[in-house]
């Protein structure tokens, strides 16, 4: 996890390419060039920064069609309440995307950010071969972030069951109603 964050800080101000983040995950995707070690405020997407309402029928009624669901994300609105607290931030503060997600998506996730115009540093999606349960998955990346030496200081989720990781995990979490989860 060093070695991303070594190569980046070795590389700026030698060479104008952007090191392909060595080290990091695969599923870790930079905005721009790491910003290294900080405090971080970590946002779920889904029913926190996106409004996935319009695409919940693929999860219900006895249906879990989760690929399809997912496909769908680049269509969400936008939450603008949570949208402008994020706009709020202080600029110091390493702003971290982690979603349950798949990879697949990114490109969708990407340009959905893109739209929104969305300030964020690091976007943390499931890796191909991720399967955990969304808890365990993002207390996994709790781990990751702190290794890279950013940590988490507060966090935004509408999973009740993340809303507990982070708490377990001693990590202030405001939970966002979305009512996905009843
Ligand atoms: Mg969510």
């Amino acid at each position: 996890m060093t070695t991303g964050s070594e190569a980046s800080r070795s590389a700026a101000g030698t060479t104008a390419a952007v090191p392909v983040a060595v080290g990091w995950p695969q599923s870790w995707r930079w905005r721009d060039v790491p910003p290294g070690p900080g405090r971080a405020v970590v946002f779920d997407i889904d029913g926190v920064l996106s409004d996935a309402l319009g695409r919940q029928h693929f999860l219900e009624h006895g249906r879990r069609d989760w690929d399809a669901f997912f496909d769908a994300c680049g269509d969400d609105p936008l939450v603008t309440e949570v949208a402008r607290l994020l706009e709020l931030l202080d600029g110091s503060l390493r702003i971290v995307l982690l979603t349950g997600r798949p990879l697949r998506v990114q490109p969708q996730t990407l340009a959905w950010l893109g739209r929104y115009q969305l300030r964020w540093d690091l976007l943390i999606m499931r890796d191909r071969d991720e399967h955990a349960r969304a808890a365990a998955f993002k207390h996994a990346a709790v781990g990751g972030l702190r290794r890279a030496g950013l940590e988490p200081v507060l966090a935004f989720e509408d999973d009740p069951r993340n809303r507990d990781m982070f708490h377990r995990a001693g990590i202030p979490c405001v939970y966002i109603h979305s009512g996905y989860y009843e």
